[in-house]
């Protein structure tokens, strides 16, 4: 049986980066020799590119993916005070820029198939812990008496959210939708209402990118980006992200310092063109594991329902005595990841929000369940092959003991 030589790692970036190192060294050279470091032509074209890629007429490239929530957030009209929407269950980035937006976030439990917000309990929550003031059009959180004025959804894994649903609730109570696509370029929702196939970051009234180096389109740094067909609000980011100025030294309002590198930009034009290309292969690995693990009752594999083409940024499933797990896999050279370990509304960072574990009972079961699988283009089949034996294995294996113990 095939046997790894180091470890199999849960995410390669080396190999990627070796296949393309020439043509990466050689857009820094031509950056460097002629100093093209900040905007640019190269940056202009990488925003062209990936607003076509992602089926939007507008993509403002910025630093990071956090940015991109936060300006998107504050561009879309996102107020101090505010209260925003949004799970318990994704990486603290998306609460981060909506604090520093200068708003609140307020959870709401996922979907326990897919772990996306869950578009029922986003209903519930808004009729039970909400007021709707119909003449005002304004919806108020009862006990914190504070307007709700948007919902992000969190594309998580590389998964639409239930665009389709969330954007009915929200076009009732009027409020903004801003995508987090950051793990999801790429992936696709069948919108029954529209009868097509739309594409993240496509469909709220803006969508929010990170260009991370280990996301499906990475930089070789920081980066990330907006993507919207709404020109006032692309205008709007333009203008947060360099110092509020609408031309050189003339400042119509105070911005922050959140532009795309030109290095960074060239060096995503150059992956950009592969990205297609990588989600299928990441598609095809998911299946592949799906029919590996078809008829293991031991675990729980990902969902994809009839409206989702996910492009799995990551390969999640769900396992007993998971620590056991993860720990067995790491000796047998199998590299593994938890996203995430502990949900947001118990974080020390948000003590003072005021939740307590139990007020999201989705998220706190799975979160304990949830492991991230090795998932990139590079995996060979001999290595996913090897990975799922083993995992089979050990989860058998451990299910045994757990009956026998309770037998006794
Ligand atoms: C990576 C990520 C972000 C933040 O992106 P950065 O580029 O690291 O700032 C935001 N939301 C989600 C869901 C992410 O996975």
């Amino acid at each position: 049986m095939y046997q790894p030589q180091g470890m199999i790692p849960f995410l390669d970036l080396v190999t990627p980066h070796r296949e393309l190192e020439e043509e990466l060294m050689a857009l820094v050279r031509d950056c460097v020799r002629n100093a093209h470091f900040i905007g640019g032509k190269i940056v202009e074209d990488f925003e062209k590119d990936f607003a076509k890629f992602s089926d939007s007429k507008f993509c403002v490239g910025l630093a990071s993916g956090t940015d991109a929530v936060r300006f998107a957030l504050m561009a879309a009209g996102v107020k101090e005070g505010d209260l925003v929407a949004t799970t318990p269950h994704t990486f603290i980035a998306t609460t981060e820029a909506i604090s520093q937006a200068g708003a609140r976030p307020v959870f709401v439990d996922i979907d326990e198939q897919t772990y996306n917000l869950d578009p029922k309990k986003l209903q519930a929550f808004f009729e039970q812990e909400c007021m709707w003031d119909v003449a005002k059009r304004v919806l108020t959180h009862k006990k914190l008496n504070r307007p709700v004025t948007a919902v992000v959804p969190v594309h998580l894994y590389g998964q639409m959210a239930d665009m389709d649903a969330i954007l009915e609730i929200a076009g009732k109570y009027n409020l903004i939708v801003i995508e987090d696509a950051c793990q999801a370029h790429g992936a696709k929702y069948f919108s029954k209402k529209q009868n097509c196939w739309r594409s993240a970051g496509s469909m709220g009234v803006a969508g929010a990118f990170s260009f991370y180096p280990g996301k499906n389109l990475g930089a070789c740094g920081e980066a990330g980006a907006i993507t919207t067909d709404n020109e006032e609000i692309a205008k709007k980011i333009r203008m947060i992200r360099d110092h509020g100025q609408a031309k050189k030294y003339y400042h119509d309002i105070e911005g922050y310092n959140g532009r795309l590198d030109t290095i960074q930009a060239g060096m995503l034009s150059i992956k950009l063109k592969h990205l297609a290309n990588w989600n299928e292969k990441r598609r095809a690995l998911a299946m592949e594991y799906g029919r590996l693990f078809e008829d293991v009752e031991e675990f729980k594999i990902p969902v994809e329902p009839s409206y989702s083409k996910a492009v799995y940024h990551l390969y999640v499933v769900r396992v007993k005595n998971r620590e056991k797990l993860q720990t067995e896999l790491a000796a047998a050279r199998i590299g593994t990841g938890i996203h995430y370990p502990i949900p947001l509304h118990i974080q020390k960072a948000y003590a003072h929000l005021g939740y307590k574990a139990g007020d999201f009972p989705v998220t706190e079961k799975i979160a304990v369940e949830i492991l991230s699988l090795p998932m990139f283009p590079q995996l060979t089949h001999e290595q996913q092959i090897y990975i799922a034996e083993k995992l089979m294995q050990l989860a058998t294996v451990s299910r045994e003991k757990e009956v026998l113990a309770e037998a006794r």
